[in-house]
């Protein structure tokens, strides 16, 4: 059986991020030869990203890291603006739990397309390019899926699976865990919110990779991906189980906010002019 391969994925990167944390963890993978996955907000407007002013070395930053390889990018939405829908979100590829909150689900396709262009088109702008995708609360309907084919994507971060598979044309590598857990055999995608990752979260990342567990990244993934029957059965069999473990845990709840109280971690920041300098090479 194959042994179980992880990858990391860190949501709501903007110039307003908190860049403590963002560095900490960034460190902490580029020591370990990680290369996290960064869905990368083009036009934030959602407050609480807000975490504080606005780096103006946003963009060039982006660029250096992914320039240097050390990360990888997925443009996570467009605006990050939340809204309520009462329709249900497809996040593990059938008619799945209501959202509260989406910046997608129940737009029309026109609408969705536009928004969705529009923020590639920030990106483009800035010297990013991607067919990557996740989108914001993880809600998406098959108009967002018709929509992302339309505008050039080829790949989504999301849903409950045990390998990545195809859907409606993209490549779906599956995002199970927010936080290290050991597990048999699959491919695991691990997402983190560096704005409200405590140091506890980080010490057990840290502790996770001095294990010899299997690390990979997103486009490892969608590169290697082939459609394999077998694969399809475990992904199927995999879903029932993970509702199955949900409903007796009385789960469907939301993950409970992180503690941020306890000391932050205060690192040194560098900025792109210093990393050009070479101190990437050492984060
Ligand atoms: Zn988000």
């Amino acid at each position: 059986m194959m042994k179980a391969r992880y990858l990391f994925r860190m949501d709501d990167i903007t110039p307003t991020m908190d860049w403590g944390r963002f560095w900490a963890l960034l460190r902490l993978f580029q020591r370990n030869r990680v290369k996290p996955l960064l869905g990368i907000v083009p036009d934030n407007k959602d407050p609480k990203l807000d975490i504080q002013k606005a780096e103006p070395q946003f963009w060039e930053t982006m660029r250096l890291l992914v320039e240097r390889d050390l990360v990888e990018i997925a443009q996570h939405g467009y605006q990050h603006i939340l809204s309520p829908t009462s329709e249900r979100a497809l996040v593990t590829h059938r008619r799945g739990p209501h959202v509260e909150r989406s910046e997608f689900v129940g737009c029309s396709f026109q609408d969705q397309v536009e928004r969705i262009q529009k923020g590639r088109e920030i990106l483009q702008v800035h010297g990013l390019s991607t067919d990557n995708w996740f989108s914001p609360n993880h809600s998406f309907d098959l108009t967002t899926l018709n929509a992302l084919k339309t505008a050039g994507f080829r790949a989504v971060s999301d849903g409950i699976a045990l390998f990545p598979h195809k859907f409606r044309g993209l490549v779906f590598v599956p995002q199970q865990l927010w936080r290290p857990t050991w597990a048999p055999t699959g491919v695991f995608t691990i997402c983190l919110h560096s704005n409200e990752i405590t140091n506890q979260e980080i010490q057990a990342i840290r502790q996770f990779l001095r294990t010899p567990a299997s690390i990979t990244s997103f486009e490892a993934e969608v590169r290697a991906y082939r459609h394999r029957k077998l694969d399809g059965i475990k992904n199927s069999l995999f879903k029932g189980f993970y509702s199955g473990v949900k409903e007796v845990r009385g789960v469907f709840r939301r993950r409970p906010a992180p503690s941020r109280t306890g000391p932050m971690i205060q690192q040194p920041q560098p900025t792109p002019m210093q990393m050009d300098r070479g101190s990437i090479s050492s984060i």
